[in-house]
C-alpha cells in the first residue's frame, strides 16, 4: 500500500513539475515575444511614479532648465524619431506607390480615404453627443478658470488656402523644414482703438485692451451698451515659418512614386533606390525603437515635474477633460474595434497588443508624425500587414487622419460655447462638424497642432477665439490622449485596407517577397537578388 502511495505521489509530483515547467516556458515565451511592450509599460509606470515621488518628495518647483536637464535622454529619443520622419515619409510613400499599379493604388487609396472620412466624422459626431450630454461648460465660472498664453487671430478662409498652398510647395527641398502660414497682424494702431475683447461679450461689461497715446496698451472696463470705441483692424500677412511641411512632402511623394511605378523598366533604378533607402531607414528605426523605454521614461517624468498646480487645473476644467476622455475612450474601445472586427475580421485585443509600443510612444511624444516609424514597425513586424499597404497608407494617415483631434475640436468648441452661455443651433452644429473634420485634416502630426487649428472651428461659428486660453492649461495632457487615438485609428485603417485589398495585392508582384528577414523581422526588397542578408 505504501509503495502504491509512493508511486501515486511520484506520479502527481511529476505531473505538477511538468505543468509548472510548461507554465514557466509559456511565461518565458510570452515575455520574450512581448519584451518591448513589457519594457514600455514598465517605463511608463515608473516615469509616472518616480515623477510624482520626486515632485512631491522634494517639495520644490522645478524650473524649465531643471526639467530640460532631467528629460534630456527623452529629448534625444524624440530627436532620433524626428530625424527619420522626412526620409521615412518620402521614401515609404515613393516606394509604396511605385510598387502598386494604377488600379491598385486607386482602389487602396479610395478605401483608405473612405475609412479616414467615415471614422473622423463618427469621432466628431461622438464628440458632439458626449459634450451635449455631459454639458461640462454649463454653469462654469469663466472668470475663475485660469488662462494661459494668448490666442492668435486667424482668418478661416486664409487657413484653408494655407492648407492647399502647403499641398503644393514651391520648393520641395525647403518643404522639409518650412511651411506657409498666413497670420493676422495689426493693420494700424491708433490711440483709443480696442485691440482685444477679453470677457464675455454677452455680459454687461467688457474688459478691453486699448492702445493709448504713447502706444502702450492698457486694460479698460467698459459697459457694452456705452462703448463705441473702434476695434483695431487686422490684415493678412503670409510667409514661411520653421515647420516641416509634411502635407507637401506627402503629396509630392505620392505623385512621384506613382510616376516611377508607371515608367516601367526606365523607372526601375529609381524604384530600387527608394526601396533600399526605405529598408535602410527601417533598420535604423528598429535600433531607435529599443531606446524607447528609456526615452519614454524620461519624457513622462519630465512632463510630470513640469506640471504646475494640476489639482487646481483639474478642479477647474476637470469635467471638460473627463468629457474629452470619455469621447476618446468610446471611440478607442468601442467604435474603432467594432469597425476592425466587422470590416477586417481581426481580433481587436491582439491588434491592440501588436501596436501597443506605437500607442505608448504616441502618448509620450504627443506626435503622430514622430510615432510613425514605430507604427510602421509594429504593423509590419507584429501584425504582418503587407508592406505595400503600410508604406502607402500609414504616412498619409499620420498626416491627415486624426480621429482624436477631430473629436477634441468638436468638444472644445461646444464647451467654449457653453461657458459663454451660448446655444448652438443645428446650423452651428453642422458647421462645427465640417470645420472640426477639416481642422483635424489640416493639423500637423506634432504636439498641440490641434489647438492651433481649433481657431478655425471657433471662427467659423463666431465663438470668442480668446477663450482658447481657457483650455490651454490642460492641453498638454489631452493632446497625448488624442494623439494615442490618432495613431490607433491609423493602425486600424491600415489593417482594414489590407484585409479589404488582398485580392488586388495578390495580383501584383510583391517586391518584398521571398527575401531574407533580418533579426527583428524586416525584409529586404527583392533587388535582382543583390540584397545582402546582414543582420543588425
Ligand atoms: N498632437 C496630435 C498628433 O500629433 C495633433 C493634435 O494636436 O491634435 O496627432
Amino acid at each position: 500500500m505504501a509503495d502504491y502511495d509512493d508511486l501515486q505521489y511520484q506520479g502527481i509530483s511529476s505531473d505538477n513539475s511538468k505543468r509548472s515547467t510548461r507554465i514557466l516556458s509559456g511565461v518565458k515565451k510570452f515575455c520574450k515575444a512581448n519584451l518591448l511592450v513589457i519594457l514600455l509599460l514598465t517605463s511608463l509606470k515608473l516615469g509616472i511614479i518616480i515623477g510624482f515621488a520626486v515632485k512631491f518628495g522634494s517639495n520644490r518647483d522645478f524650473s524649465k532648465k531643471d526639467v530640460e536637464y532631467i528629460s534630456f535622454p527623452g529629448t534625444l529619443f524624440l530627436n532620433a524619431l524626428k530625424m527619420v520622419i522626412v526620409p521615412l515619409i518620402t521614401t515609404s510613400l515613393i516606394s509604396g506607390m511605385a510598387s502598386l499599379d494604377k488600379n491598385a493604388y486607386g482602389k487602396l487609396g479610395g478605401k483608405a480615404v473612405l475609412y479616414y472620412m467615415t471614422t473622423t466624422f463618427i469621432a466628431v459626431i461622438l464628440g458632439i453627443i458626449v459634450v451635449t450630454s455631459i454639458q461640462p461648460g454649463r454653469g462654469a465660472d469663466k472668470d475663475a478658470i485660469q488662462r494661459e498664453g494668448s490666442s492668435q487671430q486667424v482668418n478661416t478662409a486664409d487657413a484653408f488656402l494655407d492648407l492647399l498652398r502647403n499641398m503644393v510647395p514651391p520648393n520641395i527641398v525647403a518643404a522639409c523644414f518650412e511651411s506657409y502660414k498666413t497670420r493676422q497682424v495689426p493693420d494700424e494702431i491708433e490711440p483709443g482703438m480696442v485691440t482685444e475683447l477679453m470677457s464675455n461679450i454677452t455680459g454687461a461689461t467688457v474688459t478691453m485692451v486699448m492702445t493709448t497715446e504713447d502706444g502702450i496698451t492698457s486694460l479698460v472696463n467698459e459697459s457694452v451698451m456705452t462703448t463705441k470705441m473702434p476695434m483695431m483692424r487686422y490684415k493678412s500677412e503670409g510667409g514661411f515659418e520653421d515647420k516641416t511641411n509634411v502635407l507637401g512632402l506627402v503629396v509630392f511623394s505620392c505623385f512621384f512614386g506613382a510616376i516611377i511605378g508607371r515608367m516601367g523598366r526606365q523607372g526601375e533604378p529609381l524604384k530600387i533606390f527608394f526601396d533600399t533607402f526605405m529598408e535602410a531607414i527601417m533598420r535604423l528605426v528598429s535600433l531607435i525603437i529599443w531606446t524607447s523605454p528609456v526615452g519614454i521614461f524620461f519624457l513622462i517624468m519630465g512632463k510630470i515635474l513640469e506640471m504646475d498646480d494640476w489639482q487646481k487645473t483639474f478642479q477647474q476644467i476637470g469635467l471638460y477633460s473627463a468629457t474629452v476622455m470619455t469621447g476618446l475612450a468610446i471611440h478607442a474601445f468601442i467604435v474603432l474595434p467594432l469597425i476592425l472586427f466587422i470590416f477586417a475580421r481581426k481580433n481587436p485585443v491582439r491588434y491592440l497588443f501588436g501596436v501597443a509600443p506605437a500607442l505608448m510612444t504616441a502618448f509620450a511624444t504627443a506626435s503622430s508624425s514622430a510615432t510613425l516609424p514605430i507604427t510602421l514597425q509594429c504593423l509590419e513586424e507584429n501584425l504582418n500587414i503587407d508592406r505595400r499597404v503600410t508604406r502607402f497608407v500609414l504616412p498619409i494617415g499620420a498626416t491627415v487622419n486624426m480621429d482624436g483631434t477631430a473629436l477634441y475640436e468638436a468638444v472644445a468648441a461646444i464647451f467654449i460655447a457653453q461657458v459663454n452661455g451660448l446655444n448652438m443651433d443645428a446650423k452651428d452644429i453642422v458647421t462645427i462638424s465640417i470645420t472640426a473634420t477639416l481642422a483635424s485634416i489640416g493639423a500637423a502630426g506634432v504636439p498641440q497642432a490641434g489647438l492651433v487649428t481649433m481657431v478655425i472651428v471657433l471662427n467659423a461659428v463666431g465663438l470668442p477665439i480668446d477663450d482658447i486660453t481657457l483650455i490651454i492649461v490642460i492641453d498638454w495632457f489631452l493632446d497625448r490622449c488624442r494623439t494615442t487615438i490618432n495613431v490607433w485609428g491609423d493602425s486600424i485603417g491600415a489593417g482594414i485596407v489590407y484585409e479589404r485589398s488582398k485580392d488586388e495585392l495578390q495580383r501584383l508582384p510583391d517586391p518584398f517577397e521571398d527575401n531574407d528577414k533580418f533579426s527583428i523581422g524586416y525584409q529586404t526588397p527583392n533587388i535582382n537578388n543583390t540584397h545582402d542578408d546582414t543582420t543588425l
